[in-house]
């Protein structure tokens, strides 16, 4: 196990494993999530020029970590949908309750924090932004 950078540890023996499992393609999917490489609007207006805004919103840059917190109500429901779809999965393969309640948990937990982080950072330009008109 390797320390990793978000207080966790990793099992690259695992990692790996289960990497080797996945067709080439997914590979590739996989490999750009990892290093944070998935195709945003971000991207496309560094490589392309195009607007950075996100599709759904239209108020804020695509990042990778906007598209896991937008608020737009579609956007929002098709994630909801995606959660609904893992967990199907994880029952379908007979996985079992407490396995499926760490992972679907985890994925939660995660989301959430994400969206902690962002609000932190938005507090924390705002006591700048007071600081620098008092
Ligand atoms: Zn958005």
């Amino acid at each position: 196990m390797v320390p990793c950078n978000f207080s966790c540890t990793v099992d690259w023996e695992v990692h790996s494993q289960a990497f080797k499992q996945l067709s080439r393609f997914q590979r590739i999917g996989t490999s750009k999530l990892i290093h944070n490489l998935s195709n945003t609007n971000r991207q496309n207006k560094l490589l392309y020029g195009q607007s950075d805004l996100c599709p759904g919103c239209g108020e804020n840059e695509e990042t990778f970590e906007h598209v896991l917190q937008c608020s737009h109500a579609p956007t929002a429901l098709v994630r909801t949908a995606a959660l609904s779809g893992l967990e199907q999965s994880l029952i379908a393969i007979a996985t079992p309750k407490k396995v499926s309640e760490v992972i679907l948990g985890g994925f939660r937990d995660w989301l959430d924090q994400i969206f902690k982080r962002i609000v932190a950072l938005a507090h924390l330009h705002l006591v700048q932004f007071v600081l620098m008109i008092c």
